[in-house]
């Protein structure tokens, strides 16, 4: 029986890693629950099917306290942070957000296996995250997930490239980005996900964060890991080796695969999703990312490149000018060009060196004060 830690449960992807575990019995056992308090009657419902005896959440800890009969509740900012200190087979990290690598942190610090869907976890601290090996660190986003898999089909000096797929998300085939809505850009294509992560799919920016997460996960130059667009969503990444062979990995559009695997390491899971339907035709596609409509990920590798804080610096900016985006302040096309101003003139905090999490968070502030006085000039 496989011990599991859901942080960010009542999200998408906790969700879904909840109906893996309810289809699986047998194999997973959930522990603990964190979430972050928006919704506290589903937290409950969840923690009271699944029999957990000790919940967190960041915010609405009286509310929780009144509804759980029989539950421990710890409430505050840490409560995700102390519920993934709690000894287990392995912590799910689902929250969205940079506020996610505190728990990561403290998951690893412990000794606990993480399954990370926290990609902003690496973004922000990859350095810090990396620190304590990435050994015991699975992937949870499907493209870091296929890249684990096809990984296994040679040896790590045999890796050419790695080659993450994207969907091209709700603008692939828009020329004009300049008037597009908030409705608009959270109409994503294949996927189905949170808010944030859909427009950051509209923007690319996700693909970008992606690149940045893929370096800190394998421990790859930035030379060696491309995007390409692949509208389908069902090729999730590949490896290319030394002799020229490309290792996909592939099934339809669905993080229940991912979240299963994560979970289950080195087991699969059976029937975490349905497979590729051979009995119908299938055609799929692949291009080259316009990178003067998405210029995201070339921002993204520049960031990357020049390490240190910049890593965090784009994803805090990018976190400011996607809220600027969904409160109506400023259109689609000026999130990235937020994000560009914010990282030039934080250029020199490539040099910083982040020893913990107070050092990422003076970092992330220095970038989301820059980024909101941006947005004021752009309102
Ligand atoms: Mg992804």
């Amino acid at each position: 029986m496989r011990e599991i830690v859901i942080l960010g449960s009542t999200g998408s992807i906790g969700v879904q890693a909840l109906e893996v575990i309810a289809a699986n019995p047998e194999i997973f056992k959930v522990v603990a629950l964190a979430a972050g308090g928006g919704n506290i009657p589903t937290l409950i419902a969840q923690a009271e099917k699944f029999g957990v005896k000790v919940i967190g959440v960041s915010q609405g800890g009286a509310q929780a306290r009144e509804l759980a009969q029989g539950i421990e509740v710890i409430d505050g900012p840490m409560a995700a942070t102390e519920i993934a200190s709690i000894p287990c087979d392995i912590v799910l990290n689902g929250i969205t957000g940079s506020i996610g690598l505190g728990p990561t942190l403290a998951a690893l610090a412990v000794g606990n296996k993480v399954a990370l869907a926290n990609k902003e976890s690496l973004v922000a601290g990859g350095d810090l995250v990396s620190a304590f090996g990435l050994d015991r660190i699975i992937p949870v986003d499907s493209e870091h997930s296929a890249l684990y898999q096809c990984f296994m089909a040679g040896s790590r000096g045999e890796v050419k490239r790695a080659i993450l797929t994207a969907s091209g998300g709700a603008f692939r085939d828009k020329q004009d980005l300049s008037s597009v809505t908030l409705a608009e850009a959270l109409a994503h294509p294949t996927w189905s996900m949170g808010p944030v992560v859909t427009i950051n799919s509209a923007t690319l920016v996700n693909k970008g964060l992606e690149i940045i997460e893929a370096h800190y996960l394998f421990n790859l130059p930035y030379e060696q890991i491309d995007a390409v667009i692949h509208p389908q969503s069902v090729i999730h990444s590949m490896v290319e080796f030394v002799d020229g062979a490309t290792i996909a990995q592939l099934s339809p559009p669905n993080m229940k695969g991912p979240i299963a695997y994560a979970m289950g390491t080195p087991h699969r899971t059976a029937r975490a999703t349905s497979a590729v339907d051979w009995t119908q035709p299938h055609s799929w596609t692949f291009a080259p990312i316009d990178e003067s409509r998405f210029p995201a990920i070339n921002l993204a590798r520049h960031c990357g490149k020049l390490g240190g804080g910049l890593p965090a610096v784009f994803n805090a900016a990018n976190e400011v000018a996607v809220a600027s985006f969904m409160s109506g302040e400023i259109p689609f096309t000026s999130i990235i060009e937020v994000v560009a101003g914010t990282a030039a003139k934080l250029e020199a905090l490539s040099g910083s060196i982040m020893r913990d999490l107070v050092d990422v968070s003076a970092i992330e502030e220095d970038a989301r004060q820059v980024a909101r006085s941006l947005v004021l000039e752009k309102r």
